[in-house]
């Protein structure tokens, strides 16, 4: 049996490691376009504040291809598919055969457009090592940077660049960064926390043009302010990256579409990660959940399916970890409001923030800020569905929150002050 991985990251050595545990003599072969050996992507910010070597990313050992007999091309990319004669082209013009094949291209930036921002040399994306690596060699502490985007992408890239130029602003359009994950009061403490460092998030704001000829020296914003920039990182989100998958006659639509055991709609073709669309086990919806763990768990599903065995896939939720300037963040599931038909408790204590949303009795999502020590205990009672009222402790006492007259925690819980 011939089996072809396109993409070597998380989903794509995922698979492979899976493959070779149930089938010992099939041939495996990964082909990524990175010039790079598989490296823990979210460490990317890392490299470029200096604190993680290269080296230091790389998360299977130097032997793992070797050890498990697998055929590792990388700096190449796969061009085609052809489902038919079940082969796939390179962009060498070489060809190569499989009988099963998995697509795990992951994401690529989405770029907005900004007028006169097109052929600046100093505008960079950071999805990549290669990027952060551009963006190291570029930058020097003389520089303002701004990145335009405060999710989590963008919050990581101002951190890394933070030790390396004069000034980082961030651009969020939302009301607060992270906007994603995060509540106003949580993404407002984040604010204050990362502006102790030095980087300032201009929320509700947004660049609307690129001063500058052949580099950008300045951007005009939405609120009609000017400020200076040497180096621009566009960081506003990630698309699917679908184009291989629809070539090969695969269904898309806001990503690939798979079966619980991450096929395609055309036989032998898999898909998994970044570049799926993920049904969402808290409610019920069809989403991208662009996560390191989540596309973890599709290769392994995908690598089974693969050699015909079953490990089916429910679905999965977000879940993100995040450390920005030693604070921590941890928050699973929804976040869902009270208009939503959730129930929610808030606590605010100092530097710990702590947001529950509950429904029908469950524990459907979390948010953690500073102290995150029971996050495990959390994300089991959601993944678990254990029924709260089952529990002795926190969730079985009067939620603190409920003391807090509502209006307040309205405020505190969407940024507004109640009608
Ligand atoms: C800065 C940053 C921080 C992050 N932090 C976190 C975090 O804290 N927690 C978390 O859970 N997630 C985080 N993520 C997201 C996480 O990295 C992704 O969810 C994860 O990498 C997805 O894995 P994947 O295998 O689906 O795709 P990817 O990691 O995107 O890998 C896809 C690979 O396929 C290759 N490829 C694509 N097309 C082709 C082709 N045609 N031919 C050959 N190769 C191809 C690409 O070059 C790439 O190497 C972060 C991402 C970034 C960029």
């Amino acid at each position: 049996m011939k089996y072809l991985i396109v993409g070597a990251s998380a989903a794509g050595i995922s698979a492979a490691r899976t493959i070779r545990t149930y089938d010992k003599a099939g041939e495996i072969t990964v082909v990524t376009e990175e010039n790079y050996k598989p490296y823990g992507r979210p460490l990317i910010s890392y490299v470029l504040k200096g604190k993680v070597k290269i080296e230091n990313t790389n998360y299977v050992s130097e032997s793992f291809f070797d050890d498990n007999n697998i055929n590792f091309i990388s700096g190449k990319k796969v061009v085609s598919v052809d489902s038919g004669a079940k082969s796939v082209k390179l962009d060498d013009g070489s060809t190569l055969d499989y009988d099963k094949l998995l697509i795990a291209t992951g994401s690529v930036p989405f770029v907005p457009p900004v007028e006169n921002a097109e052929g600046k040399s100093n505008i960079y994306t950071f999805l990549d090592m290669a990027s952060s690596e551009a963006v190291n060699g570029y930058v020097t502490p003389e520089m303002n940077a701004v990145v335009i985007g405060g999710g989590l992408i963008g919050m990581k890239a101002a951190e890394g660049l933070n030790a390396k130029c004069k000034s980082v602003t961030v651009l969020e359009l939302a009301d607060r960064i992270l906007p994603t994950i995060l509540d106003k009061t949580a993404g407002d403490m984040m604010s204050a926390h990362v502006l102790e460092s030095g980087i300032v998030c201009r929320t509700g704001d947004t660049a609307v043009r690129v001063n500058g000829e052949d580099k950008v020296e300045s951007l005009t914003l939405k609120s009609g302010d000017t400020i200076p920039c040497d180096i621009l990182i566009m960081a506003v989100g990630v698309r699917p990256n679908t184009a291989l998958a629809a070539s090969a006659g695969c269904e898309v639509n806001r990503g690939i579409l798979v079966d619980n055991k991450m096929q395609t709609s055309v036989e032998g073709i898999y898909a998994a990660g970044d570049c799926v669309v993920t049904h969402n086990i808290l409610d019920g919806s069809d989403k991208i959940i662009a996560l390191w763990p989540n596309a973890v768990e599709q290769g392994k599903v995908a690598g089974a399916a693969m050699t015909g065995n079953e490990l089916p896939y429910e679905g999965g939720y977000a879940m993100n970890a995040i450390d920005l300037f030693d604070l921590h963040v941890l928050t699973a599931g929804v976040m869902g409001a009270e208009e939503d038909g959730y129930e929610v408790s808030v606590t605010c204590d100092g530097g710990n923030y702590r947001r529950f949303c509950m429904k029908d009795g469950l524990l459907k999502g979390y948010m953690l800020i500073g102290d995150i020590s029971r996050g495990g205990v959390y994300t089991t009672l959601i993944k678990r569905a254990v029924p709260l009222d089952s529990l002795a402790g926190e969730f079985k006492e009067t939620p603190e929150y409920m003391l807090i007259p509502k209006a307040v925690r309205d405020e505190m819980i969407y940024g507004r002050v109640a009608e």
